[in-house]
């Protein structure tokens, strides 16, 4: 139920008949670096048909929203099963951090393991809409991964532009749905100038978040989902969400701003964003409103390992919006929530890990207050990155088969010995 599209840079409105199909850009007037575009829906059309369908009567995946989405109500591939990941209540980890509730949205759940999924499945359908047979990202590994793995459940081909440094499992997972892989000898930034050109050049649908509207829509659903998943419970105070492009945390809070308007919720959270300390230029954009130059620095957390930020003003406005705030962590304080997140049940890859150590960081800053409401989006599984995995978790006991040998450990070591 898409009304227009709007410039996000000069406002420029953009008409769009639903009746078409089309591929959308950037805005005209502002090019392709600012011209960002952005959805706008007629929500009281919405709001009709969700009174007419209830969204608890609807099948429990992200396309569920459909009226929010921008594809044809024929072209939803509703048995694609993206999003209404869990939500973990994470009581004795509140108690601990002195929260009175801790939540962890746990996206490891979706089909390739990871948020993007719902970005990369509203792309394919949206690919699929328009009549394309080829689709390509650049990409620091889950987008990737995502949209091969979609491009594969439609029977299309992906091409794929990662930074030869992806660690293993996503690239393998790249591979086993049959991506066309191009490992770059080169820096991301390369890989996205090269697929871009290559997009034009060979007429292949662009996934890019950062300048492809419909999926930033996919990423929104995320955020429509806290909405309805925290209705009845209460709205969190506080919601972590791990920043690279930013199209993430931007898409987060415009589907909560809309369900917000429509009223299945009553108030809204306020963002933290969290980045890697040898990678924050968001943090600094927060306070002054421009990108700084690009550093050398890296981080563990390769997901958000992002020197060069696509979306980083509808992140900065975003966090302002919600009267939140952005702050980095070190690698170590990364391995520690993964160590954390995993005593409570879930297992994150470090960008994923990253949202925790931020809430665990924001609380010694004082930033969170004790007894406040949190939730961190987990937005990959560890099984991503078993290197950073293994090491955040350590070694197994090397033992010879005899039960002498574990009962010397056992009592070295004390029964209690996980921090649970
Ligand atoms: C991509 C990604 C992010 C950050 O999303 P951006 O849109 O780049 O800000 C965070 N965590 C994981 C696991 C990701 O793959
Ligand atoms: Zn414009």
């Amino acid at each position: 139920m898409i009304e227009e599209l709007a410039c996000v840079n000069c406002g420029t409105h953009y008409p769009v008949k639903e009746s078409t199909s089309q591929v959308w850009m950037t805005c005209e007037k502002c090019g392709p670096a600012e011209g960002i575009l952005d959805f706008r829906y007629d929500l009281a059309a919405v709001r009709k048909a969700w009174q007419d369908k209830p969204l608890s009567s609807r099948l429990p995946n992200h396309w569920r929203y459909s009226e929010l989405l921008p594809l044809k109500a024929q072209s939803m591939p509703y048995d694609w099963q993206v999003g209404w990941t869990p939500i973990i209540v994470a009581d004795r980890l509140a108690k601990h951090l002195g929260l009175s509730r801790m939540l962890l949205k746990d996206e490891g759940r979706n089909p390739s393991a990871s948020f993007k999924d719902r970005a990369s499945a509203v792309g394919v359908a949206h690919a699929l809409e328009v009549g394309a047979t080829s689709v390509a990202c650049a990409s620091t590994g889950n987008a990737a991964s995502s949209l091969a793995c979609h491009a594969a459940l439609a029977g299309i081909q992906a091409n794929i532009f990662v930074p030869a440094t992806a660690p293993e499992p996503k690239l393998a997972q790249l591979l086993v749905f049959g991506a066309r892989v191009f490992a770059v000898e080169g820096t991301y930034d390369q890989a996205y100038q090269l697929c871009s050109a290559a997009c034009e050049k060979f007429g292949w649908y662009n996934r890019n978040c950062a300048i492809n509207p419909v999926l930033v829509e996919g990423k929104k659903t995320g955020g429509l989902e806290v909405a309805e998943q925290t209705a009845k419970s209460g709205v969190p105070d506080w919601l972590a969400v791990s920043v690279g492009d930013g199209c993430t945390i931007a898409g987060i809070w415009k589907g909560l701003v809309e369900m917000h308007t429509l009223g299945v919720i009553d108030r809204l959270p306020k963002l933290l964003g969290v980045q890697a300390a040898e990678v924050a230029p968001l943090v600094y954009a927060f306070k002054k409103n421009e990108l700084p130059a690009p550093g050398q620095g890296a981080t563990i957390a390769d997901s958000i390992d992002v020197q060069t930020p696509r979306n980083w003003r509808k992140a900065v406005n975003a966090l302002h919006d919600s009267g939140g705030t952005i702050l980095s962590v070190s690698d170590e304080q990364i391995l520690a929530a993964i160590r954390l997140a995993g005593r409570h049940g879930v297992f994150a890859e470090p960008a994923a890990a990253a949202a925790l150590a931020g809430v665990v960081a924001a609380l010694d800053e004082q930033i969170i207050k004790p007894g406040e409401s949190v939730l961190a989006m987990i937005t990959g599984s560890g099984l991503k990155d078993t290197r950073s995995s293994i090491r955040a978790g350590g070694q197994p006991f090397k033992v010879q088969p005899s039960l002498d040998a574990i009962a010397a450990i056992l009592e070295a070591q004390g029964v209690q010995s996980l921090g649970l």
